[in-house]
């Protein structure tokens, strides 16, 4: 929690995740696997152009009009068969009876939808306390060396063993943890002497 407050304090709200909808929301975590943010935002944008951003349109879509609009977030072949069989999963609607155990197994059973994807909608777009791991969370938490193990689950349950399961905080904390990647955290060099976490990070302090 002392690392949550750090980067809010610093970044402050950061309303994410970006999408009108809950299904956009679906949408965007499959267009952003292996991309970034930015040309999953031009395949949302190609969508909602040609009004296709919608779960029945998808589900019926001709393939080669997906994968061409779904074009710029690369891996188009794939993310467009994805994207159709997300959007025939979401028109069943389980989310209004399954359990969240069940659910996100669920998720994961189709085909391309890994940890990250199913629990990016679980949190994001259906509001389950469910925390996301993603390339940012691991490089910090591997520079400071705070997750024992190096599987998906082990990161997860390293914030969800150590702060409250609340919706609302698991995404203003991954929020958070995607501006420090991106600002101070970065592959090739971090900014660790202008970071907001130079201090709560410290090894003396992370033992209190
Ligand atoms: S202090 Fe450095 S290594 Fe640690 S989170 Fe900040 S930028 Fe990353």
């Amino acid at each position: 929690m002392r690392i949550f407050k750090a980067l809010y304090c610093h970044f402050g709200e950061r309303h994410w995740w970006p999408g009108d909808s809950p299904f956009e929301v679906v949408v965007g975590a499959v267009l952003t696997q292996n991309t970034n943010w930015g040309n999953a935002e031009k395949a949302i944008a190609n969508l909602k152009k040609a009004k296709m951003l919608d779960a029945e349109k998808i589900a019926k879509a001709d393939l080669r009009i997906l994968q061409k609009l779904v074009r710029p977030s690369g891996f188009y072949r794939q993310k467009a068969k994805r994207l159709r069989e997300v959007a025939r999963w979401y028109l069943e609607e389980k989310w209004k009876f399954l359990e969240d155990e069940l659910l996100r197994l669920d998720l994961l059973g189709i085909n391309g939808v890994g940890e990250e994807t199913a629990d990016s909608i679980m949190l994001y777009a259906l509001g389950k306390p469910e925390f996301v791991v993603d390339a940012y969370t691991r490089r910090f938490c591997n520079r400071h060396k705070l997750c024992c193990g190096k599987r998906y689950s082990d990161y997860k349950r390293l914030f969800e063993d150590n702060i409250p399961n609340e919706t609302a905080l698991f995404n203003e904390l991954h929020a958070q943890i995607v501006e420090l990647g991106k600002n101070y955290c970065k592959k090739e060099k971090p900014l660790c002497e202008k970071c907001p976490l130079k201090w709560d990070l410290e090894p003396e302090r992370l033992r209190k």
